[in-house]
């Protein structure tokens, strides 16, 4: 089975070739010709597995021509205890509701169960696909993004990294993840700017023809580690499964029931993956897509109008501090019968307007599927970060607040919500400790040490080692600078 793109019905590739390429050549996004279809008796048979076999399990059907023995090797790599030394996605229980906590790996953000995986992936394609260039990869990074794949690209051979990330939109850890990082094939950029203007450079880079041909001749490719990559999207389905899985093992659900997922959103990759599960066959009843104060996908689902002319706010969730959500243009594609004349015209109108409208049809087919969507401002998060501390005990970080909330104003009766667990909340410290009403320390590894002994909770490893690391990267560009740097960098 082929990928398609997004924008260009002639485009045809592999699976391997769409991982390495990242983005289409006239800036579509790959999407699988057929959803693979998982059978009822599949997703049964998942209850029992641990979540490296299930992971590999679920890829397989997301990834052809990538065979389950090698997924399955991947994916032990990728998920095994000294990555993840807590279990891999445990679902934990806070009041009603249940988190899938997928902050354990080695970042402390959900971000690393795509990014450990998408190194491999690419590697196995360069085979795949007889590339001998060394792909170099671009990420542009509201602050986790960054460091997850700075972590899981550095040392794998055939590849390096260059990372881009708003200079002073991070928090003070974030930037510290990213600019201690080690390994000779690997840097670390700040930009004059926000998160979108770090994207809109890394897609223009990526779709630059004479720079490609300048970097062919140096024996580089460029490929893109964003959300937007396949490679990514398809790691990230897995982990629905595992949550339905470990509902039905425990007998809080018989498998073939619904449930419903409410998904912290940013640029619409996790929840996507979401209704990619549903798509294949997850009984999902509701996807709820929580925005922060950056609200623009609330109101798309809501109107149908997806506007980005409005101010950017940057927020205690700054993950999520997102105008432009690239994913969602694979939900445009397919809910629309995969038209991709009528896809390019949104997105073109979206670029050139900064505003698209797809109609009441469209609209109705989004709601159909089970699209709902909530915002919440930080107001509103510290106060449920403060509520479910001390009523339910369960301590959650400022991203995964907003899916909280979501998640109780959208439960139904008798149908499990599972609030998807994004961050760590010891990478957003000081903003717990403000929430938690707390004094909040300068300094913030006295914030980190601080929420360890109000809550009781051990500082994750990876974050209390930063301490001592010397920092690496300090270079901070201008957009519009970031061509001539990569090419420096690159061309020889
Ligand atoms: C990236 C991120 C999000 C948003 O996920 P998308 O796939 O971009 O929608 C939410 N929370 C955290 C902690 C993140 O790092």
């Amino acid at each position: 089975m082929n990928f398609q793109s997004t924008r260009e019905m002639r485009v045809s590739a592999t699976c391997a070739e769409a991982i390495l390429r990242g983005l289409s050549a006239e800036g579509g996004l790959f999407v699988p010709e057929a959803i693979p279809h998982i059978s009822l008796d599949e997703i049964t048979a998942l209850r029992t597995l641990p979540y490296p076999e299930l992971a590999a399990r679920v890829m397989a059907r997301w990834l052809p021509g990538f065979s389950l023995d090698e997924l399955s090797r991947q994916t032990s790599n990728a998920y095994a205890p000294q990555r993840f030394p807590h279990d891999v996605a445990p679902l934990a229980q806070a009041g009603e509701l249940f988190a899938l906590e997928l902050f354990h790996g080695p970042t402390s953000a959900f971000k690393d169960f795509a990014l450990q995986m998408l190194p491999r992936l690419i590697s196995a394609a360069r085979a795949q696909c007889g590339e001998t260039r060394t792909v170099s990869i671009l990420v542009a990074t509201s602050g986790d993004t960054g460091k997850a794949a700075l972590e899981g690209f550095c040392g794998v051979p055939g590849t390096s990294i260059c990372v881009f990330y708003p200079d002073g939109g991070t928090s003070d850890i974030q930037r510290l993840q990213m600019t201690t990082q080690t390994g000779d094939n690997v840097e670390v950029l700040a930009v004059h700017g926000n998160f979108d203007d770090c994207q809109a450079g890394v897609k223009r880079l990526l779709a630059d023809e004479e720079l490609a041909r300048a970097l062919d001749a140096s024996g580089v490719t460029l490929s893109s580690a964003n959300s937007i990559n396949w490679g990514r999207l398809a790691p990230q389905i897995a982990y629905y499964f595992a949550a339905y899985a470990r509902l039905c093992e425990r007998g809080v659900i018989t498998c073939g029931d619904e449930v419903d997922f409410c998904v912290p959103t940013g640029n619409f990759g996790n929840i996507l993956a979401g209704w990619l599960a549903k798509q294949s066959g997850l009984p999902i009843g509701q996807l709820v897509c929580a925005s922060n104060a950056n609200n623009v996908l609330t109101d798309f689902i809501r109107t149908g109008v997806y506007d980005r002319n409005r101010p950017f706010y940057r927020t205690a969730s700054p993950s999520m501090d997102i105008l432009v959500s690239s994913n969602l243009e694979r939900l445009l594609f397919l809910l629309s019968g995969r038209d991709a004349a009528q896809t390019a015209a949104w997105m073109r109108a979206l670029h050139e307007t900064g505003r698209y409208d797809i109609g009441p049809e469209m609209l109705a087919r989004m709601r159909s599927e089970g699209f709902a969507a909530f915002c919440a401002d930080d107001d509103a998060c510290f106060a449920a970060i403060r509520d479910l501390y001390t009523r339910d005990g369960y301590l959650c970080d400022t991203h995964t607040a907003v899916a909280m909330l979501g998640a109780q104003t959208h439960r139904r009766p008798g149908v499990p919500m599972v609030a998807v667990a994004t961050a760590s909340p010891f990478k957003f410290a000081p903003d717990m400790l403000r929430a938690l009403g707390r004094p909040v320390p300068q300094d913030e590894f006295e914030a980190l040490d601080a929420l360890s002994a109000y809550t009781g909770q051990p500082v994750p490893h990876n974050l209390a080692a930063l301490r001592t690391l010397p920092v690496r990267f300090d270079d901070v560009c201008a957009p519009e600078d970031m061509r001539e740097l990569v090419a420096s960098r690159l061309v020889h």
